[in-house]
């Protein structure tokens, strides 16, 4: 009991308990009232059967050689007295009524005579039944001492001196109904207490089991919850679809996986920070150290230098330094994404516009490295609802890693198509392309995948426009082949002018 108490509060087991003991209640008085509704019934139908033929006995015995009636009609009370002195002998338990053939009462003979006077007739219906089925049916009759009550009875019809009537005995008459009554009530008391206590003392110990039972895995859930709490984080129900709490212990252990599964999330998300934080502070010192060495060359050796060494000196430092903004801008503008600082402003503005645009800005970094940049567009023009910047800056991140893995005499194609209700944009090179095992890592933060190449990457490009790919909800693939080139594709809702 001790370890049911620590699960159950002590309040709920007293409502069990409370609704145990109600039960039995409830149990023990319905069983004495269906037990005693039966057994009186037993005990009027057994009485009826034995007596069925009493009445027919008492016109046999006493019509056989007196009349009932005297010869100026009257009932004859000798007769009848008689027959009193018989039931006072023999059962004084009954009634003995005569009717004549409407049912009124003649005569009667009771022993009790304060119990109320009787009626003036009695109704004939189950009299007649009685007789038809020969006492074989249990039926009850009126009670001449109380119209309320149906009583059983004995009855035959006589035919006496050209009167005809019938002989209608009460059998459980009202001083039989005393004792009986009596009887019923102590032995139902009896019984009653006896079942009750008895049912008691059952619901006890099976209640005691059913506790026991229904909190075995009530217990088992407590217990690993407690782990669980304590720090064991694979402390899981086992076999949570055969306990009787089944739904309980899947959600137990779908909790306990989602959050250890989000603390992993935490402590990768937390790793990537760091190792973030080492790359970019390396990435910020390799140009910085670069730039101190030529500015430290340029003052000590300003005199002795040339002037095209001085402008070379000078272009390099230019170099790093754009090179070092480059770097800051993209950090702050992914940390700011990662931060779910940028809300997308979305409206609808023309893509087919924005390519053109960004087509001219490139332009001449692509002439320089002597690669084609064509622009590929449907005949109309295209509309997309989309943040506008972030696009752009989406586009401008692919335009620019395409350039840079692609060796000159390349082509970089950007291409607009409609596809259903998006416009597919799609940025295609014949550049160094992606190793098949690389391209699923390409969007992560700092992921270069060759490192030796020294593009002079931040590995922050793709990272965001990842992000801003999620501020759309779409997403980009990529389809490459190392040598062939690649292909960098995602969706835009196009805006369906009304
Ligand atoms: P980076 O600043 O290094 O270019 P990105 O996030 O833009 O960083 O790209 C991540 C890596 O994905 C790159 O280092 C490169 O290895 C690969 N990559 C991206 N675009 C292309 C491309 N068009 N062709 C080949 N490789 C690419």
């Amino acid at each position: 009991m001790s370890s049911v108490e620590k699960t159950l509060t002590p309040k709920l087991i007293k409502k069990l308990w409370a609704a145990f003991i109600l039960l039995v209640l409830l149990m023990g008085a319905s069983y004495i009232f269906i037990a005693s509704y039966f057994a009186n019934k037993h005990n009027q139908e057994t009485t009826q059967r034995l007596n069925a033929d009493v009445a027919n006995h008492v016109i046999a015995e006493k019509f056989q050689n007196d009349s009932p009636f005297l010869e100026d009609g009257s009932v004859n009370k000798e007769l009848f007295g008689d027959l009193m002195h018989d039931m006072m002998a023999v059962n004084q338990g009954i009634e003995v009524y005569l009717l004549n053939e409407t049912g009124e009462i003649l005569y009667s003979v009771v022993l009790d005579h304060d119990a109320g006077a009787p009626t003036k007739s009695v109704s004939l219906e189950p009299i007649k039944t009685f007789i038809a089925t020969k006492g074989n049916e249990f039926v009850l009759g009126d009670d001449p001492r109380d119209i309320k009550e149906q009583k059983i009875f004995s009855a035959a019809p006589y035919s006496v001196d050209g009167r005809n009537g019938f002989m209608y005995i009460v059998l459980a008459g009202k001083k039989f109904q005393e004792v009986s009554d009596n009887l019923l009530g102590q032995y139902f008391a009896k019984l009653g207490t006896g079942a009750t206590l008895l049912a008691m003392l059952f619901t006890a110990i099976i209640g005691l089991l059913a506790i026991w039972f229904l909190t075995k895995n009530l217990r088992l859930i407590t217990s690993t919850v407690r782990k669980f709490q304590e720090g064991d984080l694979n402390a899981r129900i086992e076999n949570p679809d055969k306990s009787d709490i089944a739904i309980f212990a899947n959600s137990f252990n779908e909790m306990a996986d989602s959050i250890v599964g989000n603390m992993d999330k935490m402590q990768s998300v937390d790793l990537l920070r760091r190792e973030l934080i080492a790359n970019v502070s390396h990435d910020l010192r390799t140009p910085l150290a670069i730039l101190k060495g030529y500015i430290e060359t340029l003052q000590m050796k300003r005199d002795t230098l040339t002037e095209t060494e001085k402008d070379e000196y000078l272009q390099i430092t230019h170099d790093n330094v754009d090179r070092l903004s480059k770097l800051i801008n993209q950090l702050f503008e992914y940390s700011k994404l990662e931060a779910e600082q940028v809300v997308p402003v979305k409206e609808p503005f023309s893509i087919t516009e924005l390519s053109y645009d960004l087509i001219a800005k490139f332009k001449v970094l692509a002439e320089k490295k002597e690669i084609s940049l064509e622009l590929e567009n449907p005949k109309e023009n295209c509309m997309v609802f989309a943040d506008v910047s972030l696009v752009e800056r989406a586009l401008q991140n692919l335009i620019e890693n395409a350039l840079k893995y692609t060796e000159p005499k390349g082509k970089v194609t950007l291409s607009l198509k409609k596809e259903g209700k998006n416009i597919e944009i799609n940025i295609t090179d014949t550049g160094t392309g992606i190793p098949v095992n690389e391209q699923p890592f390409i969007f992560d933060r700092y992921k270069q995948v060759d490192k030796s190449a020294k593009k002079q990457g931040s590995g922050l490009g793709l990272a965001i426009v990842k992000k801003i790919m999620e501020l759309h909800d779409t997403t980009i693939t990529v389809l490459s082949k190392p040598k062939e080139g690649s292909s960098f594709i995602f969706n835009l809702p196009s805006y369906q002018q009304a």
